[in-house]
Parts: C-alpha cells; sequence; structure tokens
C-alpha cells in the first residue's frame, strides 16, 4: 500500500513486521534513516504550535501508526484499515529479538544512569552489542549536542533510541541526521524507563 496522508502528515501503512523488515533492510546501509510513530499528542504538538516538528515528520523516512488514536482516525477520515500499529518499544524490542548480536544499538535518553541500565539489560535479554549509552539531559546548543553526536558516531550502532520527550527526539534525530550516519534512528518516548525496569 502507498504511503498515506493524514492532517498532511505521511503515514506508511505497515504493520510491525512490516515496520522491522524495512528497518532490517537499512541495517547495513551507510545513509542515515529517521523513525516516527505518530500518535495524536505528536500530530497535535506539530500541527498547532512546532513549525519545525512538522517538517521534522515530513522529512522522516518512515512513520507508523503508534496506537489505536491514528488507526481510528485513518479509518474516519481515509476510510482506510491499517494492517496494524507499530509503537517505539514494540518496533525495537522485535528488532533486537531478530537480529540479536547483529544488532549494535546506541541508548541515548533518560535520566542519569537509565540508558546504561537499559543498555544492560538489553545486552542480556537479547544478546545486542552496546554501542553507548547516554543521559537526556544535554543542551541542544550547538556544544554538548555536537559532542553528543561525536560519541554516537564513535559507536558506529546500526540503531539510535533516542528517548528524550516528544517532539524534541525527533528534531534531534533530523537536525542530526547527516553528523549521524545512523542508519535507523527513532524516536522512544519513555522507552528507555521501561528497558531500564
Ligand atoms: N527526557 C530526557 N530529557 C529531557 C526530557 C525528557 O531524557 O530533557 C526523557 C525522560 O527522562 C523520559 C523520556 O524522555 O525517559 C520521556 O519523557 P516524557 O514522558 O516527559 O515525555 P513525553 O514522551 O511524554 O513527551
Amino acid at each position: 500500500m502507498q504511503r498515506l496522508s493524514l492532517f498532511n502528515f505521511p503515514l506508511d501503512p505497515l504493520d510491525l513486521d512490516g515496520v522491522v523488515e524495512k528497518l532490517e533492510g537499512w541495517m547495513g546501509s551507510f545513509d542515515p534513516h529517521t523513525v516516527i510513530t505518530l500518535n495524536p499528542e505528536i500530530v497535535i504538538q506539530a500541527e498547532e504550535e512546532d513549525a519545525e516538528l512538522a517538517q521534522v515528520i515530513r522529512g522522516a523516512d518512515l512513520v507508523s501508526a503508534d496506537g489505536v488514536g491514528i488507526v481510528w482516525a485513518v479509518k474516519k477520515m481515509l476510510d482506510i484499515d491499517l494492517p496494524g500499529r507499530a509503537s517505539g518499544i514494540d518496533i525495537i524490542t522485535q528488532l533486537m529479538e531478530r537480529q540479536g548480536s547483529n544488532l549494535r544499538v546506541f541508548f541515548l535518553g533518560g535520566k542519569p544512569g537509565i540508558a546504561e541500565q537499559a543498555a544492560r539489560n538489553c545486552a542480556e535479554k537479547y544478546g545486542i552489542q552496546v554501542a553507548g549509552f547516554e543521559h537526556g539531559y544535554f543542551k541542544d546548543d550547538g556544544n554538548e549536542d555536537l559532542k553528543l553526536v561525536e560519541k554516537i558516531r564513535a559507536g558506529y550502532p546500526h540503531l539510535l533510541i533516542t528517548s528524550l520527550g516528544a517532539g524534541r527526539q525527533e528534531k534531534f534525530n533530523h537536525r542530526h541526521r547527516n553528523r549521524l550516519k545512523v542508519p535507523i534512528m527513532i524516536g522512544a518516548g519513555g522507552t528507555l524507563d521501561v528497558f531500564s525496569g
């Protein structure tokens, strides 16, 4: 099925398996790709108050339906049944389960200690390689964020999990995509808090 347009934002009509297969195809790539999981909150934020975020969503390589709110809106407004939904945590979990030690992951975000614990737990549970980790309380000031970009690059991750809160995480991935050159970058809200628990 072709890419859809919902409230002028792109949406890829893929279920969880479809999303993960697409991401697996990018793993060996040297090109950066951004993934956004669309939910009603981020649509409202982008539409009402954050023009940069709207551009970021329009520039994403893959946009999935995060939850039932978007599935419902697509049915109501476009009269299309989506094949399913794919939330950030489900996408990341399935990718780690399927790829295990083939996958190198950088964990970015959460309060100090959270990303490190999440990395440890995921390495133990799924056998993934840890490319690095860093907490999410840095400044987007062209100094701290650029140092962080260097640190992420140095770990050569296939996957960057960015958990900085809705909006900021998507903008971080998009702004730095050409510096980062990470094949899969995904904004993933409270995912690291869950993985760390
Ligand atoms: N977070 C962060 N840096 C920030 C703000 C938030 O790392 O400047 C982390 C926060 O610790 C949590 C995640 O981002 O792990 C999601 O935060 P929150 O639930 O506040 O954001 P939402 O996704 O609800 O917008």
